[in-house]
């Protein structure tokens, strides 16, 4: 009798045993399949901005400075076009206008075109140096810096907090430019609004004329090997493009020629507010327009949609924009010399 009371109550604890085992499989089961379906915070981050290429036997990777919202029919000169082609296109305003800027490695010289907004433009920009640490490079290799005009989106980056960001490098931006934007003298005889704009680039381009690190270039001349100057005034009185060639590989960087792909292709005689002498950009803007047409050659644009690499080709009285393909390799981009 007492052997089978003892049977059953070991019958009882084992079963006991076997439910408590079960119950808490289930609950551990249950806690680790809510915590796999736990949803993390969103990001909110874009991924670093860099496109990379071959251009004959140079390296180029073109930069992300970030973006800048801009009212087109506030700052181009013909809100009606600006409404027509936005409207066409499904756009609203303001229109994010990407900062782009190119850093080539030659082999002898890594030179970097334009530098960005730097700390002037807000929180939507002034990434470029953390976007050359992303695209494998330190600013502190830089050893030469090409501008094409002197504007707070172009030189901003330059210099933050009054320090130079290119300690190595020596900036090349035409004289006229430097005359006008360095000047105290021109700077009281600008509007008001255009005031901001001198303060701004003797802010961050004097360190470099102090540190001896400034020169002067006139048009035509071949800076480094491979990279010619060619005049574009208007936009500002200095204001250059590059023709970047390497075995006949060719890349034509021309600053501020394009402010909206949408509108100035289709309508190039639209200024822009920033222009210093409108009628002399739009003038230019045609010329180099027709250059780049004509001659099919790969065109590096600052403010159009990110990388903004493309082609540029006649339609009746005005242009079209032909963005070059993405691809994930890094392959020559201007295949046909
Ligand atoms: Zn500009």
């Amino acid at each position: 009798m007492e052997k089978l009371l003892m049977r059953k109550f070991r019958q009882l604890i084992l079963m006991l045993f076997i439910f408590c085992f079960i119950i808490g499989s289930v609950a551990m089961s249950a806690s680790a399949m809510s915590a796999s379906t736990e949803v993390p915070a969103k990001v909110m981050k874009q991924a670093p901005g860099f496109y990379r290429g071959q251009l004959g036997d140079f390296e180029v990777t073109v930069l992300s400075d970030g973006t800048a919202p801009r009212h087109l029919d506030q700052i181009l000169s013909d809100p009606r076009i600006v409404y027509d082609e936005l409207t066409a296109d499904h756009e609203v305003e303001p229109v994010e206008l990407s900062i782009n800027a190119y850093l080539i490695n030659t082999g002898a010289h890594l030179v970097l075109v334009d530098t960005g907004a730097g700390e002037l433009f807000g929180s939507s920009n002034g990434l470029l140096l953390a976007n050359i640490v992303a695209a494998g490079y330190r600013a502190d290799q830089v050893d030469t810096i090409l501008l094409t005009h002197i504007h707070a989106d172009h030189s901003g980056g330059l210099s933050i907090a009054g320090k130079r960001q290119f300690p190595n490098a020596t900036v090349y931006v035409d004289g006229q430019d430097v005359a006008y934007w360095l000047s105290k003298k021109e700077e009281l005889k600008a509007p008001i609004s255009a005031r901001k704009t001198f303060e701004q680039s003797q802010t961050t381009v004097n360190p470099y004329v102090e540190a001896k690190r400034l020169v002067e270039i006139k048009p035509g001349l071949e800076l480094v090997p491979g990279f010619i100057a060619r005049s574009a005034p208007g936009h500002t009185p200095g204001h250059t493009a590059y023709l970047v060639e390497s075995r006949g590989h060719k890349l034509f960087l021309w600053g501020d020629t394009i402010h909206s792909a949408k509108v100035q292709f289709s309508h190039p005689q639209v200024t822009v507010q920033y222009d210093v002498k409108p009628d002399e950009a739009a003038q230019t803007r045609e010329q180099l327009l027709d250059f780049a047409a004509k001659n099919g050659v790969l065109v590096g644009s600052d403010h159009i949609s990110f990388p903004g690499l493309g082609h540029v080709r006649k339609v009746g009285n005005g242009y079209r924009w032909i963005p070059i393909p993405y691809t994930a390799h890094v392959t020559e981009l201007d295949p046909k010399p």
